[in-house]
């Protein structure tokens, strides 16, 4: 086999693989290196199998409002998670399949097998040594437990997709993405769920007005939020587990400890950089762990990049796969100013119901601007779909605005549709539309997204 190419790439996730296959149509010699399936985290164990399971959750709502539309579902619908499970990991291996086709029909090289630095341009990977003038870092990352005294009888977010049944009784430990998605499926499809906060808030990160309403929404879901509690160890008890609460966790706790059939940790996710021997290459780090890489995804050694979740910045599907795509570009295609600008980048929280953000929070946008730069325009509604319904969920939406023009910085919803909402508004965020020309557009009705564009 081939020795030397143009472009080595450590890490077939997102960023990997999008970068490997815009490089070789550039004509570049690509060798591509994977430990794992092809994929990484997103089709994995992350984004794919995850909004599968949201659509499940989502199902299983709808199936509790069908009656007020009309439906006789007398008894409820059973639902099987095993069976889902089945489908959502066979649909799954179609990716792989996909992953891997697309790669050879671009020409790289696929090589499985676990990547390590020899030094600059130098990569051993299955016993051999492999040379490119340039090496791309895209390992990833992987969940962080804590370090505290039982944690291994917990488990994470890939654990959770490895579940084979529906736990009776489950905690989830955390505040972020992961830890309020994890809850809201859980919860929907069946498991007397406990979401544990080490604060008060969750999505510390968003505008503050979304991890309000999102408490509002968990609690109305049936969710156990406990605040202000910290999970000093775990044991076990029976067929689950038992949590043991730390003394200083707040008033709200009011227990010592609680049993799980299952505990789960979603407290934040580490660079995946154990096995890469970065210390040979000489790559600098950062000083939370990751990989240190500037604007133009150059590691602090010439011909070593870095892009995805390894980088530690926005760590999301469509970041890493944007960084990959443009690195290839400035490196093969000829694009030498070619970066990603990593200002509003649009997210969305697949909670029940979603949320939906881009560009500067309320307070982002008030310290950077000023107060008096500053203007919010805010709806709350209850979405035509709940009229008929017994049970209402609301919805809540926020722009922010700056300067005389009211350019809009910041787009905030929460509410049914949030999540495909987003996208275009991102598109207008970016090119600097102001109030009034989301005010110049005329609404589709009815519809939510028509507030976005009615706000007074
Ligand atoms: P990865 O996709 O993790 O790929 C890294 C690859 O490198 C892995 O396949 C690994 O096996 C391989 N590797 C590591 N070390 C070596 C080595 N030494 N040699 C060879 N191979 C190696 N993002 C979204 O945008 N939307 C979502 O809805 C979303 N949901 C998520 C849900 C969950 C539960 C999780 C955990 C993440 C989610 N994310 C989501 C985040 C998203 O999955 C990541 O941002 C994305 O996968 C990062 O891509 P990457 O290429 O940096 O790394
Ligand atoms: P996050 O960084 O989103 O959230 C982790 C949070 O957990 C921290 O912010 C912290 O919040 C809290 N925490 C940290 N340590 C502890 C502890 N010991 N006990 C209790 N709580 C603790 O990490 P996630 O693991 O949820 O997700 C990782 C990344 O994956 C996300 O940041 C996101 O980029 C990506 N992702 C994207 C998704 C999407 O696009 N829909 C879905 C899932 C993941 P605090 O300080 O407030 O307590």
């Amino acid at each position: 086999m081939q020795r030397e190419f143009d472009l080595i790439v450590i890490g077939g996730g997102s960023g990997g693989v999008a970068t490997a296959r815009r490089a070789a149509q550039y004509g570049a010699s690509v060798l591509l290196i994977e430990e794992g399936r092809l994929g990484g985290t997103c089709v994995n164990v992350g984004c794919v199998p995850k909004k599968v399971m949201w659509h499940a959750a989502e199902l299983a709502r709808e199936f509790a409002d069908a009656p007020d539309y009309g439906f006789e579902l007398n008894p409820p619908p059973a639902h099987d998670w095993s069976r889902l499970v089945a489908r959502r990991e066979n649909y799954i291996q179609r990716l792989n399949g996909i992953y891997g086709r697309n790669l050879e029909q671009a020409g790289v090289t696929l090589l499985a097998a676990q990547a390590h630095f020899l030094g600059a341009g130098r990569v051993a990977a299955g016993g051999e040594e492999y040379r490119a003038p340039h090496v791309l870092i895209a390992t990833g990352g992987y969940p962080r437990w804590p370090k505290i005294p039982g944690a291994a009888l917990g488990t994470d977010s890939d654990g959770f997709f490895a579940l084979q049944q529906c736990p009776r009784r489950v905690a989830i430990v955390g505040s972020g993405y992961i830890a309020v998605e994890l809850a809201g499926v859980l919860n929907a499809l069946g498991a007397d769920t406990t979401l544990l906060l080490r604060k008060s808030h969750v999505l510390k990160n968003f505008d503050a007005m979304l991890g309000e309403q999102l408490l509002n929404h968990l609690r109305g879901a049936g969710i156990n939020v406990v605040e202000n509690i910290q999970v000093a160890e775990l044991s076990p008890a029976g067929d689950g587990v038992r949590a043991i609460f730390d003394d200083d966790s707040g008033q709200e706790a009011a227990q010592e400890s609680a049993e799980y059939d299952c505990v789960i940790w979603a407290v934040g996710r580490d660079p995946n950089l154990h096995a890469l021997n970065l210390e040979d290459a000489g790559v600098a780090l950062t000083v939370s762990g990751h990989v240190q890489a500037d604007a133009w995804q150059n590691t602090s050694v010439e011909g070593i990049y870095a892009v995805g979740d390894v980088t530690g910045r926005l760590e999301l599907t469509p970041v890493a796969i944007a960084a990959g795509r443009r690195l290839a570009d400035r490196l093969f295609g000829g694009q030498p100013d070619r970066r990603l600008d990593y200002a509003n980048v649009p997210t969305v929280v697949f909670t029940h119901p979603p949320i939906g953000t881009v560009g500067l929070t309320e307070a982002q946008a008030r310290t950077q601007y000023g107060d008096a730069a500053v203007t919010v325009y805010s709806s709350h509604f209850t979405a035509l779909y709940y009229g008929v319904l017994e049970h209402k969920s609301g919805s809540a939406m926020k722009l922010v605005c700056v300067g005389e023009q009211q350019r809009v910085v910041g787009v905030h919803l929460i509410g049914e549709g949030a999540d495909e909402m987003l996208q275009g508004f991102a598109v207008a965020v970016r090119m600097g539309a102001t109030k009034a020309d989301f005010d110049d557009t005329v609404a589709i009705h009815p519809t939510s997204a028509e507030e976005v564009v009615t706000m007074t």
